[in-house]
């Protein structure tokens, strides 16, 4: 991601933030994206940006990856759905299986969307430790 997208994301952020209750906003500020593990641990939970089609409706999904697909990555990779957000839609996001490597030795991967309406930064750091 360059520079000027980095702002441009910022930016949005920042219109976000005056728009969104507290609680949210915090979870967004100075990234566009969060990252816990779901309760049962078996999924790194990740929380998209805002959506970029339509960018007066802004909302979020959760992508649910499972952590053992990113450790053993099928040569197929693996297609995800993410949770449903406003109006009841969702995505879909497919991981190859180069991408899963890279989550898994590089830490970290921007992953869109199959629409190309939202990013997901999938990162490991929290599982590691
Ligand atoms: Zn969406």
């Amino acid at each position: 991601m360059n520079d000027q997208r980095r702002n441009f994301l910022k930016k949005t952020g920042l219109v976000v933030l005056s728009l969104t209750v507290a609680e949210q906003a915090l979870s967004h500020q100075g990234d566009t994206q969060s990252l816990k593990q779901s309760k049962n641990g078996e999924n790194l939970v990740v929380e998209s940006g805002p959506g970029r089609l339509f960018p007066l409706v802004h909302h979020h999904h959760e992508l649910h990856v499972p952590i053992a697909i990113i450790f053993n990555p099928p040569a197929e990779g693996i297609t995800l759905k993410t949770t449903l957000a406003w109006a009841l839609h969702w995505h879909t996001v497919i991981l190859t299986q180069q991408q899963l490597l890279a989550i898994r030795d590089q830490g970290e991967v921007v992953a869109e969307d199959t629409v190309k309406d939202h990013l997901y930064r999938i990162r490991l750091t929290s599982v590691r430790g």
